[in-house]
């Protein structure tokens, strides 16, 4: 990454926030999916309900029913399905553009067109979660996502405890190159600290993208979760438990 846009994302990171205190009386797990293929609607979505789990759905509208190097992007019928079932649709922009080299007025009108284009689909809903495409962050695109969604979910690696930015949820990714037992780690680590601990992956699938994994990895990571007796819920869902001030 370009030593400008490492400064900006720190920049982002340290200036612009949306402080609050989790204090939670257990652990929770979200499970996210970004773009999102049409395995992860299909695969993640069958394996988290065997266990009478949800998932967040970050989605880029501009991409629907087109070809990624995940695979295929997700067929618009499973959109109200996931929100029928419960689960939950975040934005991800409409172009899955990047904020390091868009204008700020490009960003507003692009995250418009995804609210706009999910109404035409599903009427009133309106995404409350965002997820930084390709993790970037500037400091006035931070302060637009910080206006329009009640949270923003980062690749920064690590778990939410005590004094979470909402504006920049620290997540872990799941795919294959990650050792599943540094993902039991972190699992543990959230039951000891209480804290809330959100993944992200992208297809799940039997030939799995550098940014997927398979269906059986990812089966073991929710049956772990199940197992220590964790509950999963939607970030929507979690965000609910903050105190609302
Ligand atoms: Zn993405």
């Amino acid at each position: 990454m370009d030593l400008y846009f490492k400064i900006q994302r720190y920049l982002a990171c340290l200036l612009v926030q949306q402080k609050k205190f989790l204090k939670l009386s257990e652990p929770v797990i979200s499970f996210t999916f970004d773009d999102a293929p049409n395995s992860a609607f299909m695969n993640g979505a069958e394996i988290l309900k065997k266990y009478g789990f949800r998932g967040t759905y970050f989605i880029s509208l501009g991409l629907a029913e087109q070809n990624r190097p995940e695979g295929a992007c997700f067929d618009i019928k499973h959109l109200t399905d996931v929100v029928e079932d419960g689960g939950e649709l975040g934005c991800h922009t409409y172009n899955h553009i990047h904020f390091y080299k868009s204008r700020l007025s490009k960003i507003r009108e692009d995250l418009k067109k995804n609210q706009d284009k999910i109404n035409e689909l599903i009427p009133g809903y309106r995404f409350t979660s965002f997820a930084y495409p390709y993790g970037e962050q500037t400091l006035e695109s931070k302060k637009l996502v910080r206006e329009i969604y009640d949270s923003a979910r980062s690749i920064n690696r690590g778990i939410n405890y005590k004094c979470t930015d909402l504006n920049n949820l620290q997540a872990v990714q799941l795919d294959e190159h990650m050792d599943p037992q540094k993902v039991f780690d972190f699992i543990e680590q959230a039951i000891r600290t209480k804290g809330w601990l959100v993944f992200y992956t992208h297809d799940v699938q039997k030939n799995p993208s550098s940014w997927g994994c398979t269906p059986e990895y990812f089966e073991a990571i929710v049956k772990y979760c199940y197992n220590r007796n964790i509950k999963a819920f939607t970030i929507e869902k979690v965000i609910k438990m903050f105190p609302q001030t």
